[in-house]
């Protein structure tokens, strides 16, 4: 009885105001692009943050050696090194 009813609602809701079916298709629409927005922002910060971990976070951790203390250069490729380096990293010379 009471699906009846509802029924009996939903055909008269379609009748009288058809214009609710576009403001769901609208809010349908709406809700799928947001769905497809979200997840391509999801998908690219991810990619960003793997690509952050991966490679730039790696690079900054090697820094802080060549900033802290004295530095000597290279005498083979001039590059600058701690000054307790035995070999340079770059060229891979023995600096002692
Ligand atoms: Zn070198």
């Amino acid at each position: 009885m009471q699906l009846a009813i509802l029924i009996v609602l939903i055909l008269i809701a379609v009748l009288i105001a058809p214009w609710l079916i576009g403001v769901a298709i609208a809010a349908a629409a709406v809700y799928g692009v947001y769905l497809v927005a979200a997840a391509a922002l999801a998908g690219v910060a991810f990619v960003v943050a793997v690509i952050w971990v991966l490679f730039i976070d790696k690079g900054r951790k090697e820094k802080p050696e060549e900033i802290h203390g004295e530095r000597k250069s290279c005498r083979h490729c001039q590059v600058e090194m701690a000054v307790s380096a035995t070999h340079c990293k770059n060229c891979g010379q023995s600096c002692t």
